[in-house]
């Protein structure tokens, strides 16, 4: 099933509200297997709500709108599908009754401009709200339209109603078939997108099982998905795709993660790699941003954080290469991984060596030593020292993994 979702309301054409229903809506139908093509806003406007109704349902089976189904004139969704329907609304008996009710029971007296909140169309089910005063609707286009058998749902804008009757009242009246999701996450490092989009060649060309890639700041995730009746299946589905990824792209991924696992991080996979080797760390320019990475891993020994000159000339780094080479070379990081090593008397030595100000800012080197083990790297990234000291640890990390 392919579905459209419409957000009515001039207000969050102009983003005054965000518009959090749609992002949930498009949530709860992935999840379903219902295909989404398109999310669209509008303003408070007959017109241009019935026809962006008409060009949604040119593509889509089940066309979603939120929002304008409240009591004033500038609440237009009904009035829309009416016309899209080609129908003319009545007020519904029963649903005057229960709005008459509601009001009674609250103490109030019903206004007439609510009495359009009891309207419907022959082609239309009411979809109750006992959060509010606004019904939604279920539209099921008659066999002589256009569309016949396509479906329009109008819920209200209240996120708190429009949740309820989404799960309650629309999703049982859909019968969308079994249907059940399995994907992991492959995280990787050291390697761009393009790179790993070429490592994996065809292979994101499917579309169940998929695999597709998104750019992280610690990586290339690479998502393997795949969908079937159960789980089971999915994942059986997966299977040798997933085999094919993991083959392609070796070394490169340090973790994979399924939806619920706690979130994989790549300072724990370095610290998993260490396998009881302790670690020093000397951070110089990066204010602890790698340190605290490693927050409550036990192979992390002890910690130099220093921006000042004397300090590092007292964690390894030499007076020449501080003025020859200057902080954010490879030779200011060895020294002071091996300084990390010495100062905590740890198995291995991780460091940054990174210059946050003035014209070289963004130049970074980072740095590993251990026994038969000395390995750096430059990086140069412009950003503010913010970005620069996140990267800088980013960059220590990937250098540790590999
Ligand atoms: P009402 O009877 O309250 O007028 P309605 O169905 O006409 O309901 P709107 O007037 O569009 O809905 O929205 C009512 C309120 O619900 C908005 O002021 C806003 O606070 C919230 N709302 C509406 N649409 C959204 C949305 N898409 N995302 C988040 N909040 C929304
Ligand atoms: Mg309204």
């Amino acid at each position: 099933m392919n579905a459209e979702i419409i957000s009515v309301g001039t207000e969050l054409l102009l983003g005054e509200i965000v518009d959090s229903n749609a992002a949930f809506v498009a949530r709860e139908l992935a999840a379903r297997g219902v295909t989404l093509r398109r999310k669209a806003t509008v303003g408070d406007n007959l017109e241009r709500i019935s026809g962006l109704i008409e060009e949604a349902l040119t593509r889509a089976d089940l066309v979603i709108l939120g929002g304008g189904l409240g009591p004033t004139d500038d609440d237009l969704t009904r009035e829309s599908i009416a016309a899209v329907a080609g129908e003319t609304p009545t007020e519904d008996p029963e649903l005057l009754i229960w709005l008459d009710d509601l009001f009674t029971s609250r103490g109030r007296v019903m206004a007439p401009i609510n009495r359009k909140q009891t309207w419907l169309i022959p082609s239309a089910q009411a979809l109750p709200n006992p959060l509010g005063t606004a019904p939604g609707w279920f539209v099921t286009l008659p066999p002589d339209h256009e569309f016949a058998g396509k479906r329009i749902a109008a819920l209200p804008g209240p996120p708190r109603e429009m949740t309820r009757m989404f799960r309650e009242e629309l999703l049982p009246r859909l019968n969308l078939p079994e249907w059940a999701f399995w994907a992991v996450t492959l995280h990787t490092a050291g390697i761009g997108e393009s790179n790993v989009a070429e490592l994996l060649g065809e292979l994101t060309r499917v579309a169940n099982p998929s695999v597709a890639t998104y750019a992280r700041r610690s990586g290339t995730d690479v998502r393997v998905a795949a969908s079937a009746a159960t789980s089971g299946e999915a994942e059986h589905l997966a299977a040798p795709v997933l085999a094919q990824v993991r083959a392609a792209l070796g070394n490169y991924i340090w973790a994979e993660e399924k939806p619920g696992d706690p979130p994989a991080t790549l300072a724990r996979a370095v610290a998993a790699l260490l396998a009881g080797r302790s670690l020093g760390i000397v951070e110089a320019g990066s204010s602890g941003s790698l340190a605290v990475q490693f927050a409550g891993e036990s192979a992390l020994k002890g910690v130099a954080i220093s921006d000042d000159h004397a300090t590092l000339l007292t964690l390894g780094l030499t007076p020449v290469t501080l003025g020859e080479a200057g902080l954010g070379s490879q030779a200011a990081a060895l020294e002071l991984a091996h300084g990390a090593r010495e100062r905590f008397g740890a198995d291995m030595g991780l460091s940054v060596s990174a210059v946050t100000q003035g014209e070289a800012a963004g130049q970074v080197a980072v740095a590993i030593v251990g026994e038969n083990l000395e390995r750096s790297a430059l990086v140069n990234w412009p950003g503010d020292a913010g970005q620069v000291r996140e990267r800088a640890a980013t960059a220590a990390l990937n250098l540790a993994f590999r």
